[in-house]
C-alpha cells in the first residue's frame, strides 16, 4: 500500500502545469536513490553546498551556483545580497533596510505574485514602463544609489515589451547594481541554464522542482561568482533572514542528480513526445458536438511546450467549462486541467506520462458523450 494510499489522499494525473500545488513534478529517475543516500551519514553542510554549487556551475556553464529551498526562496536570498552588498554588519538588520539600498527596479506589466519574495527582504519595488514598451530613460531615471537591484520576469526567450535584458545590464552595470533573471519556470529549453547569464544577466534563478524534476524545496542562483559567495552568510546555519529556509543534505544531493540527469536528456525526443501527447489529444476529441481541439503554442510560461487547446461551446454542451473541469477533478482517476480564456481549456503535456494521455481522452470523452 502507497503513502498516499494510506494517508486517504487520491494520487491524481497532472495535465495542468508544474504547479506546487499539485506537487510540482515528479523526481527524476536517481533522485530519490540520492536524497536516500545523502541521509544516511553526516556531512559538513556548507563544505557540501560549496562543492554542489561548484558542480552545478560547472555542469550550467556558470561562474557560480547556490543552491536555495526554492526560486521564491531565491528571491528573497538574492536581494538580501543585493541590499547588504557583501557588508557583514548588515545581514543582522534585515528585513529593516532603511538606511540601505532598498529600491528594486521591475517593469511593471511582468508583475507576477512571486516577488513577494523580493519584498520580504525589506525592499520596496520601483516599477517602470507599461505594456506598450519601456524606454531605456525611464530605467535611467529610475536608478539612483538606493537602486539595489533590477529584475525580470521572462515568459520564453524574447522581451514582451520589457526593455531588452542586454540593454538593461549595460546601463545597471556601470552602476553597480546587479540585473536578476526570474526564470524559474523556463527549463525546457535547457540553454536557459546559461543563455541568461550569457546574454549578461548577473544571476539567473530557476526552480529544483518544476522542469528540473529536483526536490521540490530547491531552487538554483546561478551567475557571478562574487553575488553567489555572498548567498550563503545569509542562509541556514546562520542565523539571518533566510535561516528559515534551509536546504538540507537530501535536496542537496536530490538537485545536483536532477541537474545531471536533465542535461543528459534529449530535448528533441522529448518534444517529439509533447508533439505526439498533444496531437494524441487533439485526434482523440476531434467530431465532439460543441467541441474545437486545437495545437497551441508555446505554453503559459512562453516556453517551447506545446499544448492542446479545447474550445468548448456551452450550449450545443450542456454544460459549463468549469462543470466539465470539476467533474474530471472530481473523478477517478482525479484529472487536474487548467482553464483558458472563457469556455476553454488545456491539456498539458509536460507532466504527463503517455499512458496518462490516453486517460485524459477517455475521462473528457466520457464526461463530454452523454
Ligand atoms: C514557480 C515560480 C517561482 C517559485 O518557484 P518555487 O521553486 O516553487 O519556489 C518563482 N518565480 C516564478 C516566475 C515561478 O514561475
Amino acid at each position: 500500500m502507497s503513502i498516499y494510499d494510506e494517508l486517504g489522499i487520491p494520487r491524481l494525473i497532472n495535465g495542468n502545469a508544474t504547479l506546487t500545488r499539485l506537487g510540482g513534478s515528479r523526481l527524476a529517475p536517481g533522485v530519490a536513490a540520492a536524497m536516500e543516500e545523502a541521509g544516511r551519514d553526516f556531512v559538513d553542510i556548507p563544505a557540501l553546498q560549496a562543492a554542489i554549487g561548484t558542480e552545478i556551475a560547472r555542469l550550467t556553464g556558470n561562474e557560480a551556483c547556490y543552491v536555495a529551498s526554492g526560486a521564491a526562496a531565491a528571491l528573497t536570498l538574492i536581494t538580501a545580497v543585493c541590499v547588504t552588498r557583501g557588508r557583514a554588519e548588515l545581514r543582522e538588520k534585515l528585513p529593516f533596510t532603511d538606511d540601505l539600498p532598498n529600491e528594486v527596479i521591475v517593469h511593471r506589466h511582468t508583475r507576477v505574485g512571486y516577488d513577494f519574495g523580493i519584498r520580504m527582504a525589506g525592499v520596496r519595488l520601483v516599477e517602470i514602463g507599461g505594456p506598450n514598451g519601456t524606454t531605456a530613460d525611464e530605467l535611467r531615471r529610475a536608478l539612483n544609489p538606493r537602486t539595489a537591484a533590477m529584475f525580470y520576469f521572462p515568459r520564453g526567450t524574447t522581451e514582451r515589451g520589457e526593455l531588452p535584458l542586454e540593454t538593461a545590464v549595460e546601463i545597471c552595470r556601470p552602476l553597480g547594481v546587479p540585473v536578476i533573471v526570474d526564470a524559474a519556470a523556463q527549463l525546457p529549453p535547457r540553454s536557459n541554464l546559461w543563455s541568461f547569464t550569457r546574454r549578461g544577466a548577473d544571476i539567473a534563478i530557476f526552480s529544483g522542482g518544476k522542469g528540473l524534476r529536483g526536490p521540490q524545496s530547491t531552487g538554483l542562483i546561478l551567475g557571478r561568482r562574487e553575488l553567489i559567495e555572498a548567498c550563503a552568510p545569509h542562509a541556514a546555519p546562520n542565523p539571518f533572514i533566510c535561516r528559515g529556509m534551509k536546504v538540507g543534505k537530501e535536496e542537496l544531493c536530490g538537485i545536483l542528480t536532477a541537474v545531471r540527469w536533465y542535461l543528459a536528456q534529449d530535448e528533441a525526443a522529448e518534444s517529439a513526445f509533447f508533439e505526439r501527447a498533444v496531437a494524441e489529444v487533439v485526434a482523440g476529441l476531434q467530431g465532439i458536438a460543441g467541441v474545437a481541439p486545437c495545437r497551441d503554442f508555446p505554453n503559459e510560461a512562453g516556453q517551447p511546450v506545446p499544448r492542446a487547446l479545447i474550445q468548448l461551446d456551452p450550449t450545443t454542451m450542456g454544460r459549463s467549462r468549469d462543470e466539465l473541469l470539476a467533474a474530471l477533478r472530481a473523478g477517478a482517476p482525479s484529472i487536474d486541467l487548467a482553464a483558458g480564456s472563457e469556455s476553454s481549456f488545456y491539456v498539458n503535456p509536460q507532466t504527463l506520462e503517455p499512458e496518462e494521455v490516453s486517460t485524459i481522452v477517455r475521462r473528457i470523452r466520457e464526461e463530454l458523450i452523454v
